[in-house]
């Protein structure tokens, strides 16, 4: 008795991973067939029928027609091909249970409707698993969304490109064009006044002038008609005169100072300020910490001193974003500035979670998990009184800490596997009554 091994060859659908599209994939499997039974005869034919019902699950007019004129160029083979074809019937039906006992194992469609068929491929982004046809269809209503939301961009960008004047900058421009007429009107009205002020000051002094050469002639005068003058005489008068001469033609008591403690004109500055809200704080992990002024403050409880998480409300995914704290610490306490992913649960030691990054007063750098001493030099400093500004920019994931009085700026990367946007301001507190408050940017 010899054996032969028969392949089948079916189709299925297999999900590519990489490029996320569906594919078909012929797949091989083996039976074995008894070479002595009557079905090895028509082994060759059985083998073809098999492969075209498998791997045609239904088949067009044409190719019926084709099968047919196949099976009437075989007439003595069809009542055997017939039979063949029950016998694969019932093969392919237990084939077909195998399959269905599988899959009555796996997840069901998950599209939502009343779909029976099992779940094949999985959705990452909403983590639904949905059978062939599903998946196909879930993912072109997410392709029709993403065109909903390219097209409303589109005209976003039209509109404020092509329409300029939709961002409305009239009214800080009249402000301005104001200040210069105001400005140029106070400095003509000074200098008018100076102008003014000099007019007066020459007659004065043409006046005075005048007083003093009237005197000194009428000293000459009397000296000339008594004939009672020395040499020295001559001289000082000579002299006089020459004075008297010098100061007419260069009036050395008269000059321009600047003053710069009064300014004429107050300069002023074009400042955009973003209507994105102020940051306040916003979540406490336990009541050890509370938050004062609205938001404003947090502060550590007297009789406190263990590790505490506080969290701020805002949620940062887009560009650049500024954090001004103020330590209004007793002394220079214990604490943690960052960030933290607003997915992480609020903890105990947060600073210690993996979506954790930030910097403590301690001078250690905190991120991915794990701390470091900070080998830099100067080291991080956060000392009572101290204005902290902390920089999150979301679209090149990474933090900074700027110290105002010390200007010196620590940088961290933020690897976003670990600390998943939307991130969140982060502030872990030990001490009793640790004391932060949040400035207005
Ligand atoms: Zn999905
Ligand atoms: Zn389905």
């Amino acid at each position: 008795m010899s054996i032969f091994p028969i392949i089948f060859i079916v189709n299925i659908i297999m999900f590519d991973e990489k490029r996320r599209v569906y594919s078909s994939e012929r797949i091989h499997f083996r039976i074995r067939v008894d070479c002595d039974s009557p079905f090895s005869y028509f082994f060759d034919d059985f083998l073809r029928f098999i492969k075209y019902m498998i791997t045609s699950r239904s088949m067009t007019d044409k190719e019926q027609s084709c099968f047919l004129s196949y099976l009437a160029l075989n007439t003595s083979q069809v009542n055997n091909i017939i039979v063949f074809y029950y016998a694969f019937c019932r093969l392919f039906s237990l084939f077909l249970d195998n399959i269905y006992m599988a899959s009555s194992t796996r997840k069901k469609c998950g599209t939502g409707s009343d779909c029976k068929q099992a779940g094949v491929a999985n959705c990452e982004g909403c983590s639904k698993v949905f059978c062939t046809k599903h998946f196909n269809d879930h993912r072109r209503s997410l392709d029709e969304e993403m065109n909903v939301i390219l097209s409303k961009y589109n005209d976003f960008k039209n509109t404020t490109i092509q329409e300029p004047t939709i961002v409305n900058i009239q009214p800080i421009i009249e402000e301005v064009n104001k200040w210069e007429q105001e400005s140029v009107k106070k400095i003509q009205q000074n200098a008018a006044e100076l102008r003014n002020e000099l007019l007066q000051l020459r007659t004065a002094h043409i006046e005075s002038l005048s007083t003093k050469f009237q005197s000194l002639a009428e000293q000459m005068k009397k000296g000339q008609e008594q004939q009672d003058f020395l040499e020295a005489d001559l001289l000082r008068w000579e002299k006089r005169l020459d004075d008297l001469k010098s100061n007419l033609i260069s009036p050395s008591a008269i000059n321009i100072k600047q003053d710069d403690n009064i300014p004429l004109v107050h300069l002023i500055a074009v400042s955009y300020l973003s209507t994105e809200k102020n940051e306040l704080f916003d979540r406490i992990f336990n009541d050890k910490v509370r938050i004062e002024e609205g938001g404003e403050v947090v502060v550590a409880l007297k009789a406190f001193m263990s590790y505490t998480e506080v969290r701020g409300k805002n949620s940062y995914e887009f560009g650049p974003h500024k954090i001004r704290l103020l330590l209004e610490n007793p002394s220079d306490q214990w604490t943690f500035l960052g960030i933290n992913s607003k997915s992480t649960p609020l903890q105990q030691s947060s600073f210690s979670s993996k979506s954790a990054y930030g910097w403590c007063s301690s001078n250690y750098i905190y991120s991915n998990g794990s701390y470091q001493f900070n080998k830099t030099n100067p080291p991080i400093q956060m000392k009572q009184n101290d204005i902290i500004n902390l920089i999150f920019d979301c679209d090149n994931c990474k933090i900074s800490m700027v110290n105002e009085r010390t200007k010196i700026k620590h940088e961290l990367i933020v690897d976003v596997n670990n600390c998943p946007f939307p991130w969140q301001l982060h502030v872990n507190l030990r001490q009793p009554e640790s004391r932060i408050r949040i400035l207005s940017a």
